[in-house]
């Protein structure tokens, strides 16, 4: 959620019990890392386009493009209307243009061949690295 001055962490209470997950331990980052598995496979199921599954990687990526927009419209929309509040309606749309964002991450992974468990770990691996060298902050992907 995002206040006025910035990111309000969520309620990762509440989040859990959305998903279904209320009462049930958190796991480690390697049972998540399963649960992006099945969510690439069970998103897939769900793509109907032209080329679907073979290496089309063209139309997922204008969704991801697309869907990150419709995003950033909703939050543009809260600092219009609202004040930079992001209110529990508008909290609901977002959390659905989110999804859409996942959905097309992947599509996209999956055309390129690439599960969304290594992306994950690859990401979290690299942003620790980053963080432990002391260079979160500054320019380069290779940093
Ligand atoms: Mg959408």
């Amino acid at each position: 959620m995002l206040g006025k001055f910035g990111p309000v962490l969520p309620n990762l209470g509440n989040m859990r019990s959305a998903c279904g997950l209320a009462g049930v331990p958190p796991r480690g980052t390697v049972a998540r890392m399963l649960a992006f598995s099945e969510y690439q496979q069970r998103a897939f199921g769900t793509a109907v386009y032209p080329g679907r599954g073979e290496g089309n990687f063209t139309y997922p990526a204008l969704g991801l493009a697309g869907e990150t927009g419709e995003v950033c419209e909703k939050l543009k929309k809260a600092v219009r209307d609202d004040g930079g509040i992001v209110t529990p309606d508008r909290k609901a749309l977002l959390a659905k243009e989110l999804g859409d964002v996942l959905w097309y991450v992947a599509a996209l992974s999956t055309e390129l061949g690439l599960s969304m468990e290594e992306v994950a770990a690859g990401n979290l691996a690299k942003l620790a690295s980053r963080k432990e060298r002391g260079v979160i902050h500054g320019n380069g992907d290779e940093r």
